[in-house]
């Protein structure tokens, strides 16, 4: 009588192991917002406020040469939910409250693509993909969410306009106006540990858009004081520790060697705001800009046994490259419809792999700001947002709108952009003029008045009486 016990036991431990390695990896983005390159330890900071996330790349990958697909918030995170240019499908800049356009519900957002996959997916923290209820995250892919719909300087207190109150949002029903900000990052943190705890037993999807560090700076009382930065310096400090409980979570729950975590920014640091932005040094400008102080963020991705702990790569990577590669690690199906982002998954997994991007698109809402392939960078003529003043106290400072002309910049002996190389590399020029042609086909570009052939409408509310303004 003991042998079908037996071999009953032996049936469901096969079975066990069988779902355990069917399982597929859980995913946890953290993306926080304005974040510079220079404000993290490990990518150079002079301040120590980053532990959690120091030694979250001293046991994973940092990706140094990482970049966002356009310079602020909705048309970067329209990137990293969709694996496309923000221009391809309709989303270009900041949304405010007075949009009525946001997320096409015909887009297959990383969320829609790991449900179907059977993961539990969430969203704690700024959506900015729209506001109304059919652009809401609820609408694409994520079983819960809870934040701000849109910045969180889009609110009664903004120093320069004017903004209807700010509504906290759980779901789909607001729940609060004009929340008290120092208690967001608490808030998002306790939700998203909440939810690692209540999925342990399933794969799920945690994408957590911190609000800060964008202005208006707020930290709560626990993190108050603390750094010697001052009040952004507080802010980073929170986030980090936020980190570090989503990490610790993991790690308690023995979650570690089943979890890809990538942490990274929405943008480069906004410079207006003197000592209440960023920092990204050694790079030229900041957000809002295609130098690379607005572009390139600082990235890290955490994976023990499958990434290889305390490692760097330096080849070109992007958050449009996210979803395909997710897509990858998990067997899922990508998107039928055309995206831009690649598989990074071997830039992840092996040390000699190189990027799978010949050429990287800067588009900026007016049209293709730069283009880059392999050390070289091309600028076309176009103007940018340059601050002659930093603001103080939370204050925004004064602007200019200089015009770079055609310049070229050799990223690897030349990463401050200030030596235009265009005459010494006719060649080089050429080449890459070539490679904007191919961009300006595809997607357009207003500066040299082409139109693109592949450019998909964003979601738009149906008109009331022509009442909806953009
Ligand atoms: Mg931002």
């Amino acid at each position: 009588m003991q042998r079908p016990l037996i071999l009953a036991g032996l049936l469901m431990a096969v079975a066990t192991i069988a779902v355990a390695a069917e399982r597929p990896p859980n995913i946890v983005i953290v993306y926080v917002d304005d974040l510079g390159y220079a404000d993290l330890e490990c990518f150079g900071s002079p301040s120590a406020d980053t532990p959690h996330l120091d030694r979250m790349a001293a046991q994973g990958r940092k990706f140094t040469s990482f970049y966002v697909a356009q310079a602020v918030c909705s048309a970067s995170r329209a990137a990293l939910l969709t694996g496309c240019y923000p221009n391809r499908i309709g989303i270009q800049g900041a949304l405010g409250p007075a949009a009525a356009n946001g997320i096409n519900s015909d887009e297959i957002t990383i969320a829609e693509l790991l449900k179907g996959r059977g993961y539990a997916t969430a969203i704690y923290g700024k959506w900015h993909l729209g506001h109304h209820p059919q652009f809401l995250p609820t609408r694409h892919g994520f079983d819960d969410y809870f934040g701000l719909p849109y910045s969180n300087d889009m609110w009664p207190k903004h120093p320069t306009a004017k903004f209807p109150d700010l509504p906290l949002i759980e779901d789909e029903k607001t729940i609060e106006l004009n929340p008290d900000q120092s208690k967001l990052t608490t808030w998002y943190t306790e939700r998203a540990v909440k939810f690692i705890e209540a999925n342990k037993q399933r794969p799920f999807f945690l994408y957590v858009p911190h609000a800060m560090p964008h202005v208006p700076l707020f930290v709560s009382e626990k993190h108050a004081g603390k750094s010697e930065r001052g009040l952004y310096g507080d802010v980073i400090r929170e986030i980090d520790w936020s980190v570090g409980q989503i990490l610790q979570t993991l790690t308690k729950l023995s979650l570690d060697e089943n979890t890809l975590v990538i942490f990274t920014s929405d943008n480069g640091p906004w410079l207006s705001y003197g000592t209440h932005g960023g920092s990204a040094r050694p790079f030229r400008e900041g957000k809002g800009t295609a130098w690379e102080g607005g572009v390139r963020v600082p990235c890290v991705m955490r994976w023990p046994g499958k990434i290889q702990a305390n490692s760097e790569c330096s080849e070109l990577a992007a958050t449009i490259d996210v979803l395909p590669t997710i897509a990858k690690l998990v067997g899922a199906e990508l998107p039928a419809r055309k995206i831009d982002g690649l598989d990074i998954s071997s830039l992840l997994l092996t040390d000699s792999a190189k990027t799978p991007h010949e050429v990287y698109w800067y588009y900026w809402a007016d049209g293709l700001h730069a283009i880059r392939s392999g050390k070289w960078k091309l600028h076309f003529p176009h103007n940018y947002v340059h601050v002659d003043l930093p603001g103080e106290n939370g204050l925004p400072g004064k602007l200019s709108q200089p015009k770079t002309e055609l310049a070229l910049y050799d990223l690897e002996n030349d990463i401050g952009e200030l030596d235009n190389v265009s005459v010494q590399n006719p060649e080089v020029v050429a080449k890459l003029t070539a490679f904007a042609e191919v961009a300006r086909d595809d997607l357009g570009d207003a500066l040299t008045k082409r139109v693109g052939k592949n450019l998909r409408p964003a979601g738009r509310l149906p008109q009331v009486d022509g009442a909806n303004k953009k």
